[in-house]
């Protein structure tokens, strides 16, 4: 995969082959290097990069977070909710067999 410096956006090899964007001698000059532009952003001079990549950053990277304590908790909830359900229609066929 090869990740676009600029806007931060992921390609497959054989997506920029099939769009011949890229060509297959080409490939080992993109791997040798650190760095990698796309081809939409490869002709951007140095103050069309920096709007692009603000403009990325703004717009396109979404930040992910996970609250472990919340979602524990949320899961007691349900599991109890599930468990008094279970117990609740089980206990009186239960009584109801054994009487
Ligand atoms: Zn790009």
């Amino acid at each position: 995969m090869y990740i676009c410096d600029v806007r931060n956006r992921t390609y497959h090899w054989q997506y920029l082959l099939k769009t011949s964007c890229c060509n297959a001698t080409e490939r080992e000059a993109i791997d040798a290097n650190d760095s990698w532009a796309c081809p939409a952003c490869i002709n951007l001079n140095q103050n069309e990069k920096k709007n692009r990549i603000l403009d990325s950053q703004k717009r396109e990277i979404v930040e992910i977070s996970w609250n472990a304590f919340t979602y524990c908790k949320r899961l007691l909830i349900r599991q109890s909710a599930v468990a008094y359900t279970i117990m609740s229609n089980l206990l009186p066929l239960a009584l109801h067999q054994n009487s």
